[in-house]
């Protein structure tokens, strides 16, 4: 495969931007090798700036359902930018939004958008303080919820261990607020609840189905107990959804699951492909929010008239009969079909899959928490993204990150994936 514009275009980035990116996980370190750079996308389909063709799993880390360019959103964007850009003043447009992810997120009684899912999960962070009057937070090991600083903390295992700043820059004394707990655990978020630092916890935040270690499932019991924790404690429970909005079902993983939260996470598909965010959930809480309460939160490009728009038209295709149980079905194609690929071969692996997300965990063992997921091969990971982007397949540059499937990828981008898998991995 020629990248040659690839590479040039990344030399010419680094000059402008840390790694020659505007955001990390573009920058292919986990996998080795330059970014291809991408001139458009079609479908299922990304173009680099070399004219290779490839079939897209990655649908910009989750956004894209209808996959790129789709023209009924491309339609709306435009339609919506001919009337002009942002106001900076209430539209009819932003209540359209609502109503349609409202109709899907029964828990949503209220809410507000931002332009991010960072901004999202730290105002719901904010919100949850604000509203119990307490600091302390709860994370899980593994769950990314965006960049903000009380949640960039990840381990320290055990169950009562403060949490030590992730990164340069977090102030200790925010990541000492922060307390993580495994996933999948259900006596250690017991133990926790039930202790003293319980009583002093604002909120239990979590990505109700992992996307971000790879696809980790709940397992049965561990969200019901968690909803049954929190409420005893007096903490709130935050669904972070940014990923599985729209994705593990329609209505998130709180439908497939049937648990309320009080407050919800969403981002990435409710924007249609454009930056959108929001949060919300219980009308008490919501009600605490400026101006009708005190927790102060604001965006200047909050409600986009644009991203309400592409939102909007990407609601509407979820809501087309058979529309997202079509995508479902072929990810439980592709997960049985590269199972079995994998067997032949005999590589040891795994897909976990739910809804429309998916992970090929290369790994002999089930991968259902961070400790398990870390155990996968990631450098046979590496060699097989390689492999498949010789063939013409973009993969999720990093083996703890989830692919997505989209309603473009029909039977021959499925054919492709199996074969491409499967040379892949005997070469
Ligand atoms: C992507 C993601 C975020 C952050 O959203 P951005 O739009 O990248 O700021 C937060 N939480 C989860 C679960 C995510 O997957």
């Amino acid at each position: 495969m020629n990248t040659e514009n690839s590479k040039a275009e990344h030399a010419r980035a680094k000059a402008h931007f840390p790694g020659g990116v505007n955001s990390p996980v573009r920058a292919f370190k986990a996998v080795g090798g330059s970014p291809l750079f991408i001139a458009r996308g079609e479908g299922a389909y990304l173009v680099d700036v070399d004219g290779n063709r490839l079939i897209d799993w990655v649908c910009s880390w989750g956004p894209l359902v209808a996959g790129h360019a789709h023209p009924a959103i491309v339609r709306a964007i435009a339609d919506a930018a001919a009337l002009g850009t942002s106001f900076g003043a209430p539209s009819p447009r932003e209540s359209q939004l609502a109503e349609k992810v409202k109709a899907l997120y029964p828990s949503i009684e209220k809410m507000r958008f931002v332009s991010s899912g960072t901004e999202a999960t730290a105002s719901a962070l904010r919100v949850a303080r604000g509203f119990t009057g307490r600091e302390r937070i709860v994370k899980f090991e593994g769950c990314y919820h965006g960049a903000s600083d009380s949640l960039l903390v990840r381990a320290g295992s055990g169950v009562e261990t403060l949490g030590l700043p992730d990164s340069p820059g977090v102030p200790a004394a925010l990541a000492a607020l922060t307390s993580v707990l495994p996933f999948n655990d259900v006596n250690a978020l017991r133990d926790y609840f039930r202790g003293p630092l319980g009583r002093e916890t604002a909120c239990a935040i979590i990505e109700p189905v992992v996307g971000n270690m790879g696809v980790l499932l709940p397992n049965p019991g561990f969200l019901e107990a968690l909803r049954e924790e929190t409420k005893k404690a007096g903490a709130l429970l935050i669904f972070d959804e940014v990923m599985t909005g729209f994705r593990v079902a329609r209505g998130g993983a709180q439908a497939k699951f049937g648990i309320a939260p009080d407050l919800t996470c969403l981002g990435k598909v409710i924007g249609g492909g454009l930056p959108v965010g929001a949060y919300g959930g219980r009308a008490d809480i919501l009600g605490q929010v400026a101006p009708d309460g005190p927790i102060y939160q604001a965006g200047t490009l909050s409600g986009n008239p644009l991203a309400m728009a592409a939102g909007s038209a990407m609601m509407d295709l979820i809501a087309q009969p058979g529309f997202f149980e079509g995508i479902e079905q072929r990810t439980e194609e592709l997960a049985t079909r590269l199972e079995e690929v994998c067997a032949k071969a005999k590589v040891p692996a795994r897909v976990n899959r739910i809804g429309t997300m998916w992970t090929l965990f290369l790994t002999d063992a089930p991968a259902t928490d961070y400790a398990s997921a870390k155990r996968a091969n990631t450098d046979a990971f590496k060699r097989m993204h390689h492999g498949l982007l010789e063939r013409g397949v973009y993969l999720p540059p990093s083996q703890f990150e989830s692919a997505f499937t989209c309603s473009m990828h029909g039977a021959a981008e499925l054919d492709q994936t199996v074969r491409a898998v499967a040379e892949s991995l005997s070469a």
